[in-house]
């Protein structure tokens, strides 16, 4: 099924923000930043208690996630999808919390699956997750129609892994669920990791080693002033020029011309050329300025930005009453006021007139 109709294109194109070419549409934000990428987090839950994200002491055994019944239903995640794909949206990637938690996520997966972009082809769908329970679900992902996996995962070290995702599960199981990955096909395959100095910086060359022509690309983040990161300070970030040098004092790289930057990650080749190594500046070389990201939480609000300090919820446009193009609509009355750009004005502090800071959206209720 197209989910582009004419009339609704003709009514979305009337309106700002909106431009059209064919029947691909691109909703287009203050800042000239299409609607091209859909974050949806499906559970905040989390079996692991990363200390960047989940610390413990703040996500412990008595704090409040949300209620099974306050998490969006498929059919209305499905709405969702079909709702942004109205707006423009190529590429939608299944987050959490750790998204492996939702019972039954395959049939989400095969519905999502089947979906077209506005311009007729079939939408990426992605999903990032710990590892964890990838060994035993990859196949049925799979064949539910699941194109890529990111994993995160931040040591090959089994002290290194326990300590920094706070549980206790060897890293050899996340090894596993990405061997289980690559064996049937889930490609291609990325390692998501985030360096912390003084944690896993030790870890920088192990795993690049690890994966080195295996086809899995290994990225590093630099470490975020996101909500859950409670002891985030300037002095752990290790930077992604950082993180090169000490790449290259091993393995010689060259860099990956591209022609249309929209990644957040910049690759790199290893020169003898067994495969990438990707970097993310997120915090000393801010994309704003090419970020075509919405996030929506697991209970239906919609985030702008990952540091937005509060969302807009799409429940009323989720509910049968509402067709898929009312809720498209809300959606793009949102995003053509968009202005976010917060990595590049770190510096600002957000503060409302009574000095306090706004606290930001915890990283695991939107997804990375
Ligand atoms: N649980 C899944 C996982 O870990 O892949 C999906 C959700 S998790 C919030 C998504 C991504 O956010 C992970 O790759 C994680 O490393 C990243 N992340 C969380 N907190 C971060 C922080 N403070 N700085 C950088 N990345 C962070
Ligand atoms: Fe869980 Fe992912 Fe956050 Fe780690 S980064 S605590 S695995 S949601
Ligand atoms: Fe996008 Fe906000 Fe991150 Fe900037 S700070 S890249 S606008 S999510």
């Amino acid at each position: 099924m197209n989910l582009i109709d004419p009339p609704v294109l003709a009514d979305i194109a009337s309106r700002r923000g909106v431009a059209t070419g064919g029947v691909a549409t691109a909703t287009l934000d203050t800042l000239n930043r299409p609607l091209r990428d859909l974050r949806l987090s499906v559970i905040d839950q989390c079996n692991f208690r990363c200390t960047y994200c989940m610390p413990r002491e703040t996500f412990g055994a008595d704090y409040r996630f949300l209620p099974s019944a306050e998490r969006l239903s498929f059919e209305q995640i499905l709405k969702l999808a079909k709702a942004f794909a109205l707006l423009g949206v190529e590429k939608i990637r299944i987050t959490g919390g750790e998204p492996l938690l939702r019972r039954g996520l395959e049939s989400l997966i095969e519905q999502l699956a089947k979906l077209t972009t506005g311009s007729g082809k079939p939408m990426e769908l992605a999903l990032t997750t710990n590892g964890s329970l990838l060994a035993a679900k990859a196949r049925s992902l799979r064949d539910a129609g699941l194109g890529r996996v990111t994993v995160s995962l931040d040591a090959v070290d089994d002290a290194i892994f326990r300590r920094m995702s706070d549980v206790d599960m060897p890293v050899s199981r996340i090894l596993d669920g990405i061997e289980a990955a690559r064996a049937v096909g889930l490609a291609p395959l990325k390692v998501n990791t985030v360096i912390e100095r003084g944690v896993n910086d030790s870890q920088i060359l192990p795993l690049v080693r690890m994966f080195k022509g295996t086809g899995v690309v290994v990225r590093f983040i630099e470490y975020m002033d996101v909500g859950g990161a409670d002891g985030w300070s300037n002095t752990k970030v290790i930077t992604a020029r950082e993180t090169r040098s000490i790449v290259e004092s091993a393995f010689p790289l060259t860099p990956v011309v591209v022609h249309e930057h929209t990644g957040t990650a910049v690759n790199y080749r290893h020169a003898d050329g067994s495969g990438e190594v990707g970097f993310i500046a997120s915090v000393s070389q801010p994309f704003c300025g090419s970020c075509s990201r919405a996030r929506v939480s697991a209970d239906g609000q919609l985030y702008t930005c990952l540091f937005a300090t509060r969302g807009t919820d799409l429940r009323p446009w989720l509910n049968e009453a509402a067709s898929v193009e009312q809720l498209a609509a809300a959606v793009r009355s949102q995003w053509v006021q968009r202005d976010d750009r917060y990595s590049e004005l770190r510096s600002t502090p957000r503060k409302p007139a009574s000095g306090k800071a706004y606290p930001t959206v915890r990283m695991s209720l939107v997804g990375g």
